[in-house]
Formats: structure tokens, C-alpha cells, sequence
């Protein structure tokens, strides 16, 4: 059994770097916003909201309340040549 109890001086706790990866946090970004009505972390529905010159607006649902948590704006690259009607 290891012992660390002297190593903090004062009573200050080590600096400890607990940060999760930077991906794990996207990941949980992308699965899981805030919503400020059930005021927690909530699983959120994407759906399309409309579409603009600019791409695709996505709306995120609370799937609890179906607030508004978010929304992204995907950008629609038209192929170089194309000229839409
Ligand atoms: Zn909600």
C-alpha cells in the first residue's frame, strides 16, 4: 500500500489533470446539450430546420421538452461547374 498523505505541503492538493480527451468531449457534445428548461445535460434530436444559401440549418431538440438547445448551420459546398437553377 502507497502513501501520498506527506507529499501534500499545507494541505494543498496535488495539481491533478483530470481533463477528459478532446474527443470525448465532442462526442458528448454531439449526443447530449444543456437544456435550459430541464437544466441538465439532455439527449437532443437534430432536425432540419431550413435551408439557406449558405447550407443546411439544423435545429437540437430536447427529447424531453423539444426545447431548442442548439442549432449548427451545415455547409453546403456546391460542386464548382454547377449552376442551380
Ligand atoms: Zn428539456
Amino acid at each position: 500500500m502507497v502513501s501520498y498523505r506527506k507529499a501534500g505541503i499545507g494541505g494543498q492538493p496535488f495539481p491533478v489533470q483530470n481533463r477528459a480527451p478532446q474527443e470525448a468531449f465532442e462526442q458528448f457534445e454531439a449526443s447530449a446539450l444543456y437544456c435550459p428548461r430541464c437544466r441538465q445535460a439532455v439527449p437532443v434530436r437534430k432536425r432540419l430546420l431550413l435551408v439557406i444559401p449558405e447550407g443546411d440549418k439544423y435545429e437540437y431538440l430536447c427529447v424531453h421538452c423539444g426545447a431548442s438547445v442548439g442549432d449548427k448551420i451545415e455547409k453546403n459546398l456546391a460542386p464548382a461547374g454547377i449552376i442551380p437553377l
